[in-house]
């Protein structure tokens, strides 16, 4: 039986931000500075900001204190001007109401700012049961944490619950719980990427979830 399904919010419920325009935007910011590119070679957008706000804190605390503002609002500013042009995908809101008249608790887990989920999907409250966006939380995705949070405050147990995301971080991250993961091809990976990442299973989009589970 499953008792819930949490999903990634771009890519998966709506569509893509432009990740690798915006990670580019902050990789200059982060140069800028003075950051050595080496320090944040492989790491996901927030975290170069968090790797970057480090290492200048060594050298200058008042310059690390003002890159981190300005870094992050230069993320929140990129975000709420693709939101402003976005919807969620036609079907979306079908979907979900078909999985809750199952009884199924319903969860999204993203890495986008809850203003943005907000101006894109302003009638969430309504379709799921807890959102947990960058600002609600410690940890984020692929770290395990960011979906736990979800899970905890739906009252739903990992293993009988299901990740779907167009992520390789999403597939990720629900592995590591044991929890089912379905990837989604609506976004920025390709089948065999998310099957490599720990994907059980890939669909073509999320919109038959509630007639495909079962
Ligand atoms: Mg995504």
């Amino acid at each position: 039986m499953i008792e819930a399904v949490l999903f990634d919010f771009d890519g998966t419920l709506a569509p893509n931000l432009d990740l690798p325009d915006m990670r580019r935007q902050v990789a200059d910011l982060t140069v800028k500075v003075g950051v050595p590119e080496e320090i944040f070679a492989d790491l996901y957008i927030v975290e170069i900001i968090v790797a970057g706000h480090q290492w200048l804190t060594q050298q200058d605390a008042e310059l690390a204190a003002h890159y981190k503002r300005q870094a992050d609002q230069l993320i929140i500013d990129i975000e709420l001007a693709a939101a402003a042009k976005t919807t969620i995908f036609a079907g979306v809101k079908e979907m979900l109401s078909g999985l809750r008249e199952q009884q199924i608790k319903l969860g999204i887990v993203t890495r986008n700012c809850r203003a943005a989920i907000d101006v894109v999907f302003p009638q969430h409250p309504r379709y799921v049961d807890a959102l947990h966006a960058r600002d609600d939380v410690r940890h984020l995705k692929p770290d395990p944490r960011h979906l736990q949070d979800n899970l905890v405050a739906l009252g739903a147990q990992a293993t009988n619950s299901v990740m779907v995301g167009d992520g390789a971080l999403d597939m990720r991250a629900g592995r590591e719980l044991n929890m089912h993961c379905i990837g989604v091809l609506t976004g920025s990976n390709d089948g065999p990427a998310l099957l490599q990442a720990g994907a059980s299973e890939i669909f073509d989009d999320c919109l038959n979830l509630h007639k495909s589970l079962f």
